[in-house]
C-alpha cells in the first residue's frame, strides 16, 4: 500500500483511506464479499455488532489472509458497539457489558483485536460516559488499537471532554457533498479527531436502490442524481472516471477515509481506484457549495441529532 493511501489516526495508527462497508451484507454472503474485496486490493473492512455479519466478515478476512499470504496487521478492521437504545426497548450497555460486547465481537470475528472500535451512536445520555470508559479500558487491554465514536455531534464529544476522558481517535459520520457538516468537521480538526465518511455514495441515483431505502428525501435526491445535468456526471466525464469515484475522491481530498459498500467486484475495483486523478480546486469549490444539511442514511433520522 502506498503512502498516499493511508492517513494517521491520533493514536498514531495508520488507517487505509479506502475501506469496505458491510452494512446490509448478510452474514451468509459476507465471507465471499470480503474475500473478493481483499482480492481487489482493499485493506480495510468496516463492520458492526448491529450488522449481524461479524462471523462472515471475520471468516472472509481470515480466508483472504491465507489466500494472499498477508498477515493480520496488513488489514485494518473496524467494528462497533451497539450501545442499546432505551427508546427502542433495549437495555443501554454499561462499562462492563461494553467490555463484554467487544469480547463477543472478537469471538464472532475470530480475531484477537480490532484496529478500531466505535460506539455506534450516542443514544443513551446516562450511559454514554460509561460506554466510553469501557472503550478506554479495551484500548488499554490492547483489544482495540484505536477507539472512537460514530454519529457523535460536538455536544456529545464535549461530554467526554467535560468528564476528563481521553478524546476519541475518530468519529464515523455521514459525509458527502450533500451532507458536509462544516461545524462538526471544523471541531474534529481542532481536536485532532479523524472524520471517517460513511454513505459517500448518497448522491448517486443507484444508492441503496436494491435495498429499497426510500423516503421522500432520498427519492428526491435519487431524481437529482439521475438528472443529465448532474454536476457529478460532468465531473466524471471531465476526469474520465465514474460518478462514484468522484464522490469518493472528494472525501479523500477532504482528508476523510471512506467505506464504500458494494457486493460487485467490478464496482469494488472502481471504488478502490481513487489515486490516479485529482479533483481540481474549481470543482472542489463548487462541491463546497452543495451542502443540503442533515444526513439521510439512517431510515429513522440523522443520529448526530440525538439528544
Ligand atoms: P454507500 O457505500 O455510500 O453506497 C452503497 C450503495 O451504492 C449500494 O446500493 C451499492 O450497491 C451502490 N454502489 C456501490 N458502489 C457503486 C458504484 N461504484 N457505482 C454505483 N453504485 C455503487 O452506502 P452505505 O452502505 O450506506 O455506507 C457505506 C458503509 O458505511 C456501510 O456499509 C457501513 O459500513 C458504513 N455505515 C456506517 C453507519 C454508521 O452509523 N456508523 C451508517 C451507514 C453506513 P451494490 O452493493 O449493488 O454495488
Amino acid at each position: 500500500m502506498g503512502k498516499n493511501d493511508t492517513r494517521v489516526l491520533t493514536a498514531g495508527i495508520e488507517i487505509p483511506y479506502v475501506g469496505l462497508g458491510t452494512y446490509l451484507i448478510a452474514n451468509d454472503d459476507a465471507a465471499a464479499v470480503v474475500r473478493a474485496a481483499l482480492g481487489v486490493g482493499f485493506r480495510h473492512v468496516d463492520t458492526a455488532e448491529f450488522y449481524g455479519n461479524e462471523e462472515g466478515v471475520g471468516a472472509g478476512i481470515r480466508q483472504a489472509l491465507e489466500a494472499h499470504g498477508l498477515s493480520r496487521k496488513d488489514v485494518f478492521v473496524t467494528t462497533k458497539l451497539w450501545p442499546g437504545n432505551a427508546a427502542w426497548g433495549q437495555t443501554p450497555k454499561t462499562t462492563e457489558t461494553t467490555i463484554a460486547s467487544l469480547d463477543e465481537s472478537l469471538a464472532r470475528l475470530g480475531l484477537e483485536y480490532v484496529d478500531l472500535y466505535l460506539i455506534h451512536a450516542p443514544f443513551d445520555h446516562e450511559q454514554r460516559l460509561a460506554q466510553w470508559r469501557g472503550l478506554v479500558e479495551l484500548k488499554r487491554q490492547g483489544k482495540a488499537r484505536a477507539i472512537g465514536v460514530s454519529n457523535f455531534d460536538v455536544a456529545h464529544i464535549e461530554e467526554l471532554v467535560g468528564a476528563g476522558l481521553p478524546l476519541p481517535d475518530a468519529n464515523q459520520i455521514e459525509l458527502h457533498p450533500w451532507s458536509q457538516k462544516p461545524a462538526l468537521v471544523r471541531y474534529l480538526a481542532e481536536k485532532g479527531i479523524t472524520p471517517i465518511a460513511y454513505s459517500s455514495l448518497v448522491p448517486l441515483s443507484t444508492w441503496r436502490i436494491a435495498e429499497g431505502h426510500d423516503s421522500a428525501k432520498t427519492a428526491e435526491m435519487r431524481a437529482t442524481g439521475e438528472r443529465a445535468d448532474s454536476p457529478f456526471k460532468a465531473m466524471a466525464a471531465k476526469y474520465g472516471v465514474s460518478e462514484a469515484q468522484v464522490l469518493l475522491r472528494w472525501a479523500i481530498q477532504m482528508g476523510y477515509p471512506v467505506l464504500p459498500k458494494s457486493t460487485k467486484p467490478e464496482r469494488m475495483r472502481q471504488n478502490a481506484d481513487l489515486f490516479s486523478f485529482r479533483i481540481d480546486d474549481q470543482d472542489m469549490a463548487a462541491i463546497a457549495k452543495m451542502d443540503r444539511g442533515d444526513g439521510v442514511a439512517w431510515p429513522m433520522g440523522d443520529p448526530t441529532k440525538a439528544a
